[in-house]
């Protein structure tokens, strides 16, 4: 059974209601769909356990290597419980937050954040409901009551996110919701990422790989980017990830929301240049939650991703609560088709003689420099760590990436990675058979052809599995 798609811009899906079927999660999967995202915002351990396993199904069904993205929520901020879930506020409104728990009126509504009082300042903003509410802290006795004037009154309703752009929240990264939710995927070998949302620092992301490598567990980790103090830190928090995500969504309350095409332009620059995969993330076709095809404004914004250089593009309620969940991914791999024969890597990063990995990094640079030198048809990789593929891939050469390993969710894993195809191969003999073997493989797949030119990287002596050492170019006969 064949995938309709090929590109190198690889598109995330997030699994809900819409599309949690068999089904639907099949034919988004024919559809070109390369990771689903597991919202742990939404639904019960049972929902998600029920997604990845029907996952799994398919890959093995298939030989699909889709991978899972397992996003925890963070410390999202949210009111509580509101009278018949509409309370009208208006501008100049006097309210009272607290952090009692009572059902919302215009005497007193709940927060769900034990510190509130005492974090925030008279004069901070604070955004309800992304945005479309806003208010001034005018008193707070630093304990458990916050007097807030309406800025932009409207309709606040349960449960509704709030976000506090300038003020310093003392709350952990992982809370105890997160806590429990990341037990829980822990016990799920097939999730190959996890999310954190609302990381501040590095430490944040050190502190998540403490726990996942304690476990055993082998997902790799990715940084929402959606505070104003990542942006500080961009860089460490970069190093401290395997993964980055613009989360256009949070982000965009955060900071000035004007901000956001280029703060995606410079995170996504920041990644390429350090081998990080990177998603785009949010509001992409958002319109096509009702509608049956998207607005000219989505369409530029999911090609100007593609241009960006992202490794990822990410549907969220388009294809979790949306009409149209197939439509959607069906237009996105239209849009990524279009874009990625535009698509050039202007300032190629070039290996830094101080990393550790310098070595394997020339060879890497070079295979993609060579591929173009030859007008090579594809670059074929070995990888156990996914190091090759992230590194090949970081110099987004102008052919096909073909990677090998003989770690199933690895392959997977690579899967959210820009241009990556992978295989599974486990013989690993000599490096002459391992060469004419996956070359083979590619031949009666139809992925190469007799005559076409190929760049082989990989590591001898074999048996020792060291980073990438050689580089070879060849003719397939
Ligand atoms: C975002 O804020 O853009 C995002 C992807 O996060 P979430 O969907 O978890 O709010």
């Amino acid at each position: 059974m064949d995938r309709i798609k090929h590109q190198s811009t690889k598109i995330i899906a997030t699994v809900g209601p819409a599309c949690s079927s068999y089904e639907v999660l099949l034919e988004l999967a024919k559809a070109g769909v390369d990771l689903f995202r597991l919202n742990f915002s939404h639904g019960t351990h049972q929902d998600h356990e029920e997604t990845v396993n029907r996952i799994t199904y398919i890959n093995e069904k298939y030989n699909f290597h889709i991978g899972i993205l397992a996003d925890l929520q963070g410390p999202k901020l949210r009111v509580g419980e509101i009278e018949n879930n509409a309370l009208e506020i208006k501008k100049g409104q006097i309210l009272t937050f607290t952090n009692e728990k009572c059902v919302g009126t215009l005497e007193k509504i709940y927060m769900s954040y034990e510190q509130f009082a005492k974090d925030v300042n008279v004069g901070e903003t604070v955004l309800i409901d992304d945005g479309k509410l806003m208010l001034e802290v005018v008193e707070t006795d630093k304990k458990s009551i916050v007097k807030l004037k309406v800025l932009f009154g409207g309709t606040l309703s349960s449960r509704k996110g709030v976000n506090l752009p300038s003020t310093k929240i003392s709350l952990p990264s992982l809370t105890e919701k997160d806590k429990k939710d990341l037990d829980f995927i822990l016990t799920l070998p097939k999730v190959n990422w996890i999310a954190l949302s609302f990381v501040r620092s590095p430490k944040d992301m050190k502190d998540l790989e403490k726990i996942v490598r304690a476990s055993g567990h082998e997902a790799k980790l990715m940084a929402k980017i959606e505070k104003p103090e990542a942006i500080e830190k961009l860089d460490k928090i970069i190093k401290a990830s395997n993964a980055i995500m613009v989360a256009r969504g949070d982000l965009g309350i955060e900071v000035p929301i004007e901000k956001l095409p280029i703060l995606q332009k410079l995170i996504i620059k920041k990644c390429i240049q350090r081998a990080r995969p990177v998603v785009v993330a949010t509001h992409m076709l958002d319109s096509m939650i009702k509608q049956p095809i998207p607005t000219r404004a989505e369409i530029t914004d999911v090609a100007n991703a593609v241009l960006d250089g992202a490794d990822a593009v990410m549907l969220s309620g388009e294809t979790s609560v949306g009409m149209h969940p197939v439509k959607v991914v069906e237009a996105m791999n239209n849009i990524i088709e279009e874009a990625e024969m535009h698509y050039i890597l202007r300032d190629r990063p070039t290996p830094s003689k101080k990393s550790r990995t310098f070595l394997s990094d020339a060879i890497c640079f070079n295979s993609a420099k060579v591929a173009e030198d030859v007008k090579a048809t594809a670059i074929l990789g070995m990888t156990s760590s996914g190091y090759t593929a992230f590194k090949v891939s970081s110099f987004r050469p102008k052919c096909n990436i073909f990677i090998f390993s003989d770690e199933v969710n690895m392959l997977s894993t690579l899967n959210l990675v820009w241009g990556v195809q992978c295989f599974y191969y486990d013989k690993f003999t000599t490096t002459d058979e391992t060469i004419e073997d996956v070359t083979n493989i590619l031949v009666q797949n139809g992925n190469l052809k007799k005559g076409d030119i190929v760049v082989n990287t990989g590591s001898m002596p074999l048996g020792k599995r060291h980073r990438t050492n050689m580089l070879k170019v060849s003719v397939v006969e």
